[in-house]
């Protein structure tokens, strides 16, 4: 678990990549800038290319997704300090981290046992402690619900239900939805129990959001 100058070097350049392509908030950019995304993919081949700006296999067919993703998904979450956050697909723990680099109170859920076990041991090693759960997230959390703000990290064929219940009035879910083989972005903001809001932005790829736990 080494992290060098080099690797500091790097995340500032893949700040000021992410910020070229767009991305405007300081408190995102300083969280990808400090964050060593090179601790969070397994295979030690791929470290010297964990500051470009692309997503890597993190095994169980699942990725970490492209720093512009985390920064465009965490920017339209608009997070202020220490509001309580759902992640669905905790992955690699990355999004996780930048949450919580953020300031934001996180619960995350993840499907694949195997990367549950994984993240869960690696986030406490470098300093992250959240609260990490291996269940379906479509069902997202009722007994920590409500929450001031959602964010999907996977491709969803529609918008779960449980999810609308689970936000705060006036929290923001941002999701992926399916649209042939890429995703739409969506922000729904929740303006009272039963009336939403809701802003299409542009199309992202994603794994898919899958039914029920994983069987490994
Ligand atoms: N935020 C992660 C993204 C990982 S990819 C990162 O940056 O590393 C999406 C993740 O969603 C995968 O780890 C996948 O296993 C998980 N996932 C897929 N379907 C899920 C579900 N129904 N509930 C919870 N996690 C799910």
């Amino acid at each position: 678990m080494i992290d060098t100058y080099r690797h500091k070097g790097l995340r500032k350049k893949l700040a000021q990549i992410v910020a070229k392509k767009g991305i405007k908030s300081a408190e995102v950019l300083a969280a990808i800038e400090s964050i060593p995304r090179h601790l969070f993919i397994p295979d030690n081949a791929l470290y010297k290319y964990a500051y470009e700006d692309k997503p890597f296999p993190i095994g169980a067919g699942q990725t970490i997704s492209q720093p512009y993703t985390v920064a465009f998904q965490t920017e339209l979450l608009a997070l202020k300090p220490r509001e309580k956050v759902l992640e669905i697909g905790t992955g690699s723990g990355y999004q996780t981290a930048v949450l919580l680099e953020m300031g934001a109170k996180v619960f995350s859920i993840e499907r694949q046992k195997a990367l549950f076990d994984r993240t869960k041991e690696l986030l406490p090693q470098l300093g992250y402690n959240t609260k990490l759960f291996y269940g379906d997230g479509y069902k997202g959390l009722p007994t920590f619900a409500p929450f001031d703000k959602i964010i999907v990290t996977a491709g969803a064929p529609y918008i779960p239900e449980d999810l609308l219940t689970q936000l705060k009035i006036g929290g923001v879910l941002v999701i992926p939805v399916d649209e042939g083989d890429s995703q739409r972005m969506k922000k729904i903001t929740k303006l009272a129990s039963n009336k939403f809001e809701t802003k299409d932005l542009s199309l992202f790829r994603f794994v898919p959001l899958l039914k029920e736990k994983g069987r490994d």
